[in-house]
C-alpha cells in the first residue's frame, strides 16, 4: 500500500449524472494509479432526502461504469463519530452556539447587500451573555452551531490550481450543527476524511471556499490536513451551465439509451485536460495515461456529439465476445463483424439481425436490375468474393452502374438504402433468402 487514499463521497439524494460520474472516475482513476485505495462514502445525514434506493442505484451506477470501491462508509452509520468531534470542538472554545432563525439571517445579507458589504456571518452570536442565551431558550429557540475561524491566510498546494490562498476573514463561520442537532456536511466530511485517513480530496472546485474552512477544522480536530485538487466544473459545448442535453443527464439515462460505459469513460478521464480524448476500450489503458496534474483551470466542455462518436468507434472495434451477451439470440461472430462498422448504438446491431436471418420487407425500385440479379444468382457456396463478382454480371446485362446498380439491389435485399458493406453481408442472408426477396416475397 503506497498510504494513498481517495473516496468519492455522493449524497444519495439522486441518481448519478455525468458530473458526479466525472469525480467518481478520476478519483478511481487517481487510486489505481498510484496503487492506492478508493473509498465510497454515501454522505447520507440527511435522512429526510436520502433513499435506500438512490444508494443501491448509485451502487449499480458505479459497477456499470467498471468502477470497483476497496471500502466503504455510510455517514449514517457514523454519527457517534461527529458528536464526539462536536464536543471536542466545544471544549476548546471554536464551537459556538447561534440563535438566528433563517428569516433574521436572510433580512441581515439583504441589508449586508445593501451598503455593499459582503454577506458575512456578523458573529453576533459570540456576543451574547449566559443571560442573553438562557432568555432565547426560554422562548423555545434551539441553537445551530458555528465553528468559529480563525481569521488568517488559509492556504493550499491544489494539485489542478496551484497555490491557493484564502483569507478566512472573508468567510462565514461555517453552521456544523443544525438545531436538531443533525451534524452538517462542512462537518462530517472532514471527521470521516481525518478519521477514514483520506490522503488526497479531489472534487470540483465549487468546493474551493469550503476548503479553506475546512482546513481550519482538520487542524481543529488534530487531523493530519489532505492534499486537495479540484477539477473544473462541466460546462455545455456552447459555452452555457450545465448541459441540460447530456451533463444532467443520469448514469440510468445513458445506458438506457444504449451507450457504452467505456465510451463516457474515455470521454470524462481526458475532458478538461491536456490530454486528448481518445476511445477506450479498457480502464486499464485510461489509468496508465492519467495525470490530474495535466487537468486544467478551465472549464471542461461537454460535446453530446462527441460521445456519440467515441461510442460508435468503440463499437467498431469491440470483439465478438465483448457484445455477444447483448446481441440478438442466435447472432453470430460474421454477423457481428459485418454489422459493427455501421452502428453508433449496439441497440441498432439487433434491427439488422431479421435482415440476415429472417422475412422483412423488402422494396423492388428497379424490375431490369431485380430481374437480371435473380436469373445471374449464383450457386452456393458463398463468401465475402461472391457479391463483387454477382454484381458484375448484373452490371454487364443491365449496363447498370454505381448507384443505379447498388442501390436497387441494396433495397432488394435488405429492404432499406443505407447500411453495412453489402459483400459480408450476402452470405449471411444466404441463398434461398436472396432468391426470395429478388422474387419480391
Ligand atoms: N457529498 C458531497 C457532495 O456531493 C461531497 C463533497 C466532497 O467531495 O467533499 O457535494
Amino acid at each position: 500500500m503506497t498510504g494513498i487514499s481517495v473516496r468519492f463521497a455522493p449524497s444519495p439524494t439522486g441518481r448519478l449524472h455525468v458530473g458526479n460520474a466525472r469525480g467518481a472516475l478520476l478519483n478511481w482513476l487517481f487510486a489505481r494509479k498510484s496503487g492506492g485505495s478508493f473509498l465510497l462514502r454515501l454522505d447520507d445525514t440527511d435522512t429526510a432526502r436520502s433513499t435506500d434506493d438512490f444508494a443501491q442505484g448509485i451502487e449499480a451506477d458505479l459497477r456499470w461504469l467498471g468502477l470497483d470501491w476497496d471500502r466503504f462508509a455510510k455517514q449514517s452509520d457514523r454519527f457517534a463519530l461527529y458528536t464526539a468531534a462536536t464536543d471536542r470542538l466545544k471544549s476548546s472554545g471554536r464551537l459556538y452556539p447561534c440563535y438566528e432563525t433563517a428569516e433574521e439571517l436572510d433580512l441581515r445579507r439583504k441589508i449586508q447587500l445593501s451598503q455593499k458589504k459582503p454577506p458575512v456571518y456578523n458573529r453576533a452570536a459570540l456576543k451574547l451573555t449566559d443571560d442573553d442565551r438562557a432568555k432565547l431558550e426560554a422562548e423555545g429557540r434551539k441553537p445551530h452551531w458555528r465553528f468559529k475561524l480563525e481569521h488568517r491566510i488559509t492556504a493550499w498546494d491544489d494539485i489542478v490550481h496551484g497555490r491557493v490562498e484564502i483569507d478566512a476573514a472573508s468567510l462565514s463561520d461555517p453552521v456544523l450543527v443544525r438545531s436538531d442537532g443533525y451534524p452538517l456536511y462542512t462537518l462530517s466530511s472532514v471527521v470521516d476524511d481525518g478519521d477514514l485517513k483520506i490522503s488526497h480530496v479531489i472534487r470540483g472546485e465549487d468546493h474551493v471556499t469550503n476548503t479553506a474552512a475546512q482546513i481550519q477544522l482538520f487542524e481543529a480536530l488534530g487531523y493530519t490536513v489532505p492534499t486537495f485538487g479540484h477539477f473544473s466544473l462541466l460546462l455545455d459545448a456552447d459555452g452555457g451551465g450545465l448541459s441540460k442535453r447530456l451533463g444532467s443527464l443520469s448514469l440510468a439515462d445513458l445506458r438506457d439509451q444504449g451507450y457504452e460505459p467505456m465510451a463516457l469513460n474515455s470521454l470524462l478521464a481526458r475532458l478538461g485536460s491536456a490530454d486528448p480524448v481518445e476511445p477506450q476500450l479498457e480502464l486499464a489503458t485510461l489509468v496508465a495515461g492519467f495525470d490530474l496534474g495535466r487537468f486544467s483551470r478551465a472549464p471542461a466542455r461537454l460535446d453530446p456529439h462527441e460521445l456519440d462518436l467515441l461510442n460508435a468507434k468503440l463499437l467498431h472495434a469491440m470483439d465478438f465476445a465483448a457484445v455477444q451477451p447483448r446481441l440478438p439470440a442466435g447472432a453470430t461472430e460474421a454477423f457481428w463483424l459485418a454489422v459493427r462498422g455501421n452502428i453508433g448504438r449496439l441497440s441498432e446491431a439487433a434491427d439488422w439481425w431479421p435482415v440476415i436471418s429472417g422475412d422483412i420487407a423488402t422494396v423492388i425500385e428497379d424490375r431490369a436490375v431485380v430481374d437480371a440479379a435473380a436469373e445471374t444468382l449464383p450457386a452456393e457456396p458463398w463468401d465475402g468474393t461472391t457479391w463483387k463478382a454477382w454484381t458484375q454480371q448484373i452490371s454487364a446485362k443491365t449496363g447498370a452502374k454505381g448507384k443505379a446498380l447498388f442501390h436497387p439491389l441494396r433495397l432488394a435485399l435488405t429492404g432499406r438504402d443505407k447500411g453495412p458493406e453489402m459483400a459480408p453481408l450476402l452470405p449471411l442472408i444466404g441463398r434461398d433468402r436472396v432468391a426470395r426477396r429478388l422474387r419480391g416475397m
